[in-house]
């Protein structure tokens, strides 16, 4: 960003698979943005026009702001807004798990956000905690609200970094891993599974579908967990007690079958789900 006209560095937020994100001071509004700053070339390219076609069609209180699109001699700069809370995966890191009430408020944004998404033809297939940002406001007695983020989806199983793999392989609904073998699937369906494998998170602190702890290597973490993944059998940790009517929810959600599994009507109807909705906008 060196001598940009506009926007000026203040420092780094985060460091992604392609590039980098600055918290900026855009002198026109006077306002903080994010930066992405991405590094096209062969590989990427694809991905990073995927990323700001998608996104630039999303305005929605809970999908985070896109503001514009600039290119510096070796970025690409998606220029958007700031969510100052910093990731959904931060705030659980640092509670360990979150109240029923919650990871409900955080749950109903999510789907209502990606429900706006998925009408805008815009599956995000990348729904995991580092993904969600967190929009804080301490000047206000305003609760927190939850931003989706991160537009570009890649095949992250294929890098070679091991954190981003199993931190991706997670969430990762069964037909998508069974999809490898060139069957086709429905990307509204895997993000809801996606969902689910968040609410159980929040809940829990923990994800539903644990690697085997005896796994010596990162190769056999990961095939224990697809196997897991795959099988579908998850059971909610005894020590944290949740709602029957939770628990219920869940239990539509986290179904292996894309066929079984709920959509976002029905999570809409399920009475957990539609009690102190959030306001939109
Ligand atoms: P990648 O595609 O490389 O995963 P992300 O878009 O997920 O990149 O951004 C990487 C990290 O940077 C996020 O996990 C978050 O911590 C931080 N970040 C990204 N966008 C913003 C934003 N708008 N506001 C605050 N932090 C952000
Ligand atoms: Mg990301
Ligand atoms: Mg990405």
């Amino acid at each position: 960003l060196q001598g940009h006209a506009r926007y000026s560095k203040v420092e780094e937020l985060g460091r992604g698979k392609f590039g980098i994100v600055l918290l900026a001071h855009d002198k026109q509004t006077q306002q903080q943005v994010a930066i992405k700053c991405l590094k096209p070339n062969t590989v990427t390219f694809r991905y990073i026009s995927a990323e700001v076609l998608n996104h630039r069609k999303l305005q929605h209180p809970f999908v985070i702001g896109f503001k514009e699109v600039f290119t510096t001699p070796h970025y690409i700069c998606i220029v958007m807004e700031y969510a100052s809370g910093r990731s959904l995966y931060e705030h659980l890191c640092q509670s360990g798990h979150f109240s029923e009430t919650a990871a409900r408020w955080f749950f109903q944004q999510l789907i209502i956000g990606l429900d706006y998404c998925h009408q805008k033809g815009v599956v995000n297939r990348d729904v995991k905690l580092n993904n969600m940002l967190v929009q804080v406001f301490p000047n206000e007695p305003r609760p927190p609200v939850l931003k989706i983020a991160d537009f570009g989806y890649c095949k992250a199983y294929q890098t070679s970094d091991p954190k981003t793999k199993v931190g991706t392989l997670v969430c990762m609904a069964p037909e998508v891993i069974s999809s490898r073998s060139g069957t086709a699937y429905d990307g509204v369906k895997c993000d809801i599974w996606s969902c689910g494998v968040m609410l159980f998170w929040m809940l829990f602190g923990a994800t539903p579908f644990p690697p085997d702890p005896g796994a010596k290597t990162v190769e056999e973490r990961n095939k224990s967990l697809l196997l897991r993944i795959m099988e579908g059998q998850w059971q909610p940790p005894a020590s944290i007690p949740v709602s029957e009517p939770c628990l219920h929810l869940l239990r539509h959600i986290l179904v292996p079958d894309p066929a079984q599994r709920y959509s976002i009507a029905d999570i809409y109807a399920h009475a957990w789900f539609k009690e102190n909705l959030p306001a939109e906008a």
